[in-house]
């Protein structure tokens, strides 16, 4: 059916759907709950969002979150005009964005024949919501501003239809232009439907903030650096020449001492040598020699035989007894 003059039915029969219960904190609309939320919030919100995701990402997530709502308002449109002439049922959508207070939308054509399998419809948008909180925090755009009225009358109108309908933001104020206004087809006389459709995908950060890391920890291996390199953190000037001077030193044949207060890293150091070294596949054994007696530190070091001493009642390797190739600190 093709409508050249058309008109919204008495908003009268929506009204009475909305009902406050304040003495209980709850505001419903038929059976959806509802919440008031003033466009501060609302614009501030947005921002954030934009600065945290970038605006192609902010884009999607704002779409998405209309076409949720578009999605239940086609079942709630579909419940309340039981008997009505789909077309006629199909404004009930428009008439809650109205209801909602998002947009007061003017009906320009809408030719929906299920038969056919047929939709075009055009309206226009009027004081759009989302053109005031891009007002309050954004500015003008250089791309139409309505995502949320959008993806919910892509949503709405799929869903009520029954078909794969997709809207365009053909003019928008949010960018400058006199008007907001939309244009809905069936996806697929779009030309570019299938770019259009990825905005409505879930787009999960975690799977490619995984991936990046992954990436990064392959080159870290391509480029030689170990992996759990320990951490040595500072910046004066002596700590970074001497930790270069250790870099250095960890891949050479040279014999290196660590000296320095109780508490200084120098274990850290040495894990570090270790690590970066040739040897870095055998073992690192910490011994903390101050902590033997002098009578028993050859012993402990290098191992003792049964009777070799007095109270030697069995033998016992040393520390160092076959790391003579590896790191001891
Ligand atoms: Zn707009």
């Amino acid at each position: 059916m093709t409508y050249s003059n058309l008109v919204f039915p008495d908003i009268k029969h929506l009204v009475e759907k909305l009902h406050f219960n304040p003495e209980e904190g709850k505001i419903w609309l038929a059976e959806q709950r509802t919440v008031l939320m003033g466009l501060g919030a609302l614009s501030s919100f947005r921002k954030e969002i934009i600065t945290t995701l970038g605006m192609a990402r902010a884009k999607g997530f704002f779409m998405r979150l209309g076409y949720y709502s578009g999605m239940r308002d086609a079942e709630l449109a579909k419940k309340l005009n039981p008997d009505a002439d789909p077309d006629q049922a199909f404004l009930t959508g428009p008439q809650l964005h109205c209801l909602r207070g998002m947009v007061k939308v003017i009906p320009l054509a809408l030719e929906y024949d299920p038969a056919k399998k047929h939709f075009y419809a055009e309206f226009e948008w009027v004081d759009s919501f989302e053109v005031e909180i891009c007002r309050m925090s954004l500015g003008q755009l250089d791309e139409p501003a309505c995502w949320m009225l959008l993806g919910y009358a892509c949503a709405y109108s799929s869903y009520f239809t029954g078909l794969d309908i997709q809207f365009r933001e053909v003019e928008c104020r949010g960018q400058g232009d006199q008007h907001c206004r939309i244009v809905g087809k069936v996806a697929s006389e779009w030309p570019d439907h299938e770019e259009f459709s990825h905005l409505f995908r879930e787009a999960p950060l975690i799977d490619e903030l995984y991936e990046l890391q992954s990436r990064i920890a392959d080159l870290e291996q391509s480029l030689g650096y170990p992996e759990n390199l320990p951490k040595a953190i500072g910046e004066a000037p002596p700590f970074t020449s001497a930790l270069e001077m250790i870099d250095r030193g960890a891949n050479a044949e040279v014999t290196m001492l660590l000296i320095g207060e109780t508490g200084t890293g120098k274990e850290v150091l040495a894990r570090r040598v270790h690590s970066m070294s040739s040897r870095k596949d055998g073992p690192f054994v910490a011994v903390n020699c101050a902590a033997i007696p002098p009578e028993l530190i050859e012993s402990e070091l290098f191992g003792v035989e049964k009777g070799a001493f007095t109270g030697a009642t069995q033998s016992r390797k040393g520390d160092l007894r076959g790391l003579m190739l590896e790191l001891f600190f």
